[in-house]
């Protein structure tokens, strides 16, 4: 397995692949592997020839109150992690290699970046499309992966690739869940054991609301209510938003009808938590 923490080690590794005609599948991280990124290589291994992984906590995606600096690393177990996965790069820059001094330019944002995660951080999704789009020009990937866990940000990429007529197909992973339910995310790691236990309102919120589905309910107003009488019992837990759109402009949807999303973000204590789930009908 090569490393590479410079974005000329990283052309070099991917050059060489590309002249032996072989498939690169990437995928993008933030490092603090868990069972989720696994799960993006594994499918990434099944259907390319080589695996790149990033391991980048990328500083233009978090705001100036938010969690850059206390963000959890490891780059020792994440490395073992990828090369018992048969990764073949990990490119693993510093902040300053991906953003010398006078870097400029930036991608904006489209406008399904507005609503959701997007409101209460402004600027996230122009810093996760920008270094994205550094990470497929330095890396030229055939296909990249992302989990749905995240599935704003998989929308808002998915059109930078249409829009901008970027060379490569980007895949939609499945969120993987602890066996309690709860999304695994690095993010996880700053929960205590008790607000951990609280955490499960996620999943009791979205579960009510697929069940409330699954019965023929399709006013969204009902939906959402479910979701936020079930958080609103857990203590610990306070609601930033329960929302439903439709998935292709991510637009509000009152009534459910066409593929939808419903996303929740939550507080645990200090730590934002998200999770949703895809309503197709
Ligand atoms: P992160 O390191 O949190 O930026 O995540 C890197 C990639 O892994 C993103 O595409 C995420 O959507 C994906 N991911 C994070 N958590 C999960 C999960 N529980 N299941 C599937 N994919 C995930």
């Amino acid at each position: 397995m090569e490393i590479a923490a410079t974005v000329a080690q990283a052309k070099a590794v991917v050059r060489s692949w590309r002249s032996h005609g072989l498939k690169l599948g990437l995928v993008p991280t933030m490092g603090y592997l868990h069972e989720g990124h696994l799960s993006l290589i594994d499918r990434a291994a099944a259907e390319c020839d080589r695996v790149a992984v990033s391991v980048f906590v990328n500083p233009t995606q978090f705001g100036p109150n938010e969690d850059f600096e206390r963000y959890p690393r490891d780059f020792a177990k994440d490395s073992k992690l990828c090369a018992a996965k048969g990764v073949g790069l990990i490119f693993c820059p510093e902040p300053a290699e991906m953003y010398p001094p006078g870097h400029a330019t930036y991608v904006e944002a489209p406008a399904l970046a507005t609503g959701l995660c997007g409101r209460s951080r402004p600027g996230h999704f122009r810093g996760v499309l920008t270094v994205v789009l550094k990470l497929f020009m330095i890396l030229e990937p055939d296909m990249a992966y992302f989990g749905l866990k995240d599935a704003q940000q998989f929308f808002c990429l998915k059109k930078m690739v249409e829009d901008l007529n970027l060379n490569l197909t980007v895949v939609p992973c499945p969120t993987v869940r602890e066996s309690s339910g709860l999304a695994l995310s690095s993010r996880n790691a700053y929960l205590s054991a008790e607000e951990k236990n609280a955490a499960l309102c996620l999943t009791k919120a979205l579960n009510k609301a697929e069940s409330l589905l699954k019965a023929g309910e399709r006013r969204g107003e009902v939906i959402l209510g479910a979701i936020k009488e079930t958080i609103a019992q857990e203590p610990l837990a306070s609601l930033e938003y329960a929302e439903a759109v439709e998935t292709g402009q991510l637009t509000e949807v009152k009534e459910f009808v066409t593929e939808t999303l419903v996303a929740i973000a939550v507080h645990i204590g200090q730590t934002r938590l998200i999770d949703n789930f895809i309503w197709r009908g």
